[in-house]
């Protein structure tokens, strides 16, 4: 998970357990751990992309750090 890509805008210190959450693929199934600034994950068992359902792509809109971060290259 250390890899994973997140927006440097964000700081998880202020976090809750709720903010983590699993979504199901619509695909096959599998359920997939979602952090609430993860803007899609793709399926570990069949590779489909699942968009995160809390996210809120317009952030990239306004935040500053939004050339550095996936969701600014999700609005291109
Ligand atoms: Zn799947």
């Amino acid at each position: 998970m250390a890899n994973k890509l997140r927006c440097p805008g964000q700081d998880q210190r202020f976090w809750k357990p709720e903010d983590i959450f699993d979504v199901r693929c619509p695909n096959c199934g599998n359920e997939i751990e979602f952090w609430k600034d993860d803007p899609f994950h793709t399926c570990t068992k069949c590779n489909t992309i699942i968009r995160n359902p809390k996210i809120d792509i317009g952030c990239a809109e306004w935040c500053k750090h939004a050339d550095e971060c996936i969701v600014g290259e999700l609005m291109k």
